[in-house]
């Protein structure tokens, strides 16, 4: 993709505070982080979103994650992180090259998490059948 931001830095055709690569995945800092060491985890490949993207390089990402959200854990003294991947616009995904944030987190750093809802009483159901109909479609 010619005019993806994603796809030129793991290129390296442009600078990124990079903090680890192989040969499918790159970790490098968000250039505008949510919290000190908020570092994004991108298959090199580019494929859209999460949805998408090849189960294989999923894989690949989570086995990265593990390692890099520990050391961002250390480097930063963060007692916990976030792993987010905003999916689609209604959820803020801005850029559109699957990627994943690890944001790091402290005590009473003050950001918010979602707010809770009443559970709706057919949500279950409709789940089921939704992934009961992905299944007969295409089995795990
Ligand atoms: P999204 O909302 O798509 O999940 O988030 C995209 C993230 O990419 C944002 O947090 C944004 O700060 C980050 N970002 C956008 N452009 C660049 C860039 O050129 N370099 C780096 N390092 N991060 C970027
Ligand atoms: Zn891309």
């Amino acid at each position: 993709m010619s005019d993806c931001i994603f796809c030129k830095i793991v290129k390296n055709e442009i600078p990124c505070d990079l903090v680890f690569e192989n040969e499918k995945v790159s970790a490098f800092l968000d250039v505008r982080p949510s919290a000190p060491g908020h570092t994004l985890v991108v298959p090199k490949e580019h494929h859209e979103d999460l949805l998408v993207t090849p189960d294989i390089l999923l894989l690949e990402s989570m086995r990265v994650i593990k390692k890099v959200a520990k050391a961002a854990m250390e480097a930063t003294s963060a007692e916990g992180f976030n792993l987010i991947a905003n999916t689609l616009p209604a959820a803020g995904q801005v850029v559109f090259h699957t990627h994943f944030h690890i944001i790091p987190r402290f005590s009473n750093d003050g950001l918010k998490h979602w707010p809770h809802k009443e559970v709706l009483k057919e949500e279950q159901q409709k789940i089921k059948d939704a992934m009961n109909k992905q299944l007969s479609a295409q089995p795990f």
